[in-house]
């Protein structure tokens, strides 16, 4: 089944002009997930024209801010737009830091409701109408990459693993993380050289960079270069608002 796919914020938890945090949507036919809400997705929701009553199932990567900071004020707009109730998936430690969060404000307590479900990695689920495969990341916290129908995987934040390259390799798309270029000290996450080298055997169609950092701005096309010498397929950097279909 198409699935299409948009990138609502491509920057990391330090965004260069012109990127939102962490964010995609994803839709299909049967239905539609939103993946990660870092700070500016609320803002980029509305400005992809996406309804906030279509958003009833959220998935998230990890804990960090900059995957989760716009998730209660999103929560309290569909309660304002009449939408109370959300199905939340994400790592360990999810329900604890929502329960603690949300008994800040009555009125997120009182009004919003979530089902929450703690996922591990190798954990696979039906959501929304998308098969759903999960993988454990490295970055220094409980971390998740998720596979979609086996077409897309967005492998959150993460150092280059080298059990990306089956998890991903049936697919069409893989976005994936390369918050630095080479060269500058990237601790938890994933640089080009690295990427590259731990994709070399994977057979996915594409591969998009995201998570982007300010020193990665006039790398653009180093970093390409860089993942492309050990990496067959098509390489990009992920831009806010593209879309892809697959
Ligand atoms: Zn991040
Ligand atoms: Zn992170």
């Amino acid at each position: 089944m198409m699935m299409k796919i948009t990138l609502l914020g491509t920057g990391g938890a330090l965004p260069p002009g012109g990127r939102a945090q962490s964010g995609i949507f994803i839709e299909s036919t049967e239905g539609c997930l939103l993946l990660d809400c870092g700070s500016g997705v609320l803002l980029r929701l509305a400005q992809a024209e996406i309804d906030l009553a279509r958003l009833n199932t959220i998935l998230l990567t990890h804990l960090h801010l900059d995957h989760m900071s716009d998730l209660l004020p999103l929560l309290t707009a569909r309660w304002l737009n009449g939408q109370v109730q959300t199905r939340l998936y994400g790592p360990e430690g999810t329900e604890a830091l929502l329960q603690d969060l949300m008994a800040h404000w009555d009125y997120v307590q009182e009004h919003v409701r979530l089902s929450i479900t703690e996922l591990q990695g190798g954990m696979a689920f039906e959501a929304q109408g998308f098969q759903i495969d999960s993988l454990k990341a490295e970055h220094g916290l409980p971390a998740l990459a998720y596979k979609f129908d086996r077409r897309f995987v967005f492998s959150g934040d993460t150092v280059p693993l080298t059990e990306m390259a089956q998890f991903a390799g049936d697919c069409k798309l893989l976005l994936h993380e390369c918050s630095l270029p080479d060269g500058v000290e990237a601790p938890h996450h994933s640089r080009p050289r690295e990427l590259g080298e731990a994709l070399a055997n994977c057979d996915v169609a594409k591969l998009v960079l995201t998570h982007l950092y300010p020193p990665t701005q006039g790398c653009e096309a180093e970093m390409i270069r860089s993942v492309k010498q050990h990496f067959a397929g098509q390489v990009e950097l992920a831009e806010d608002l593209a879309r892809f279909e697959v």
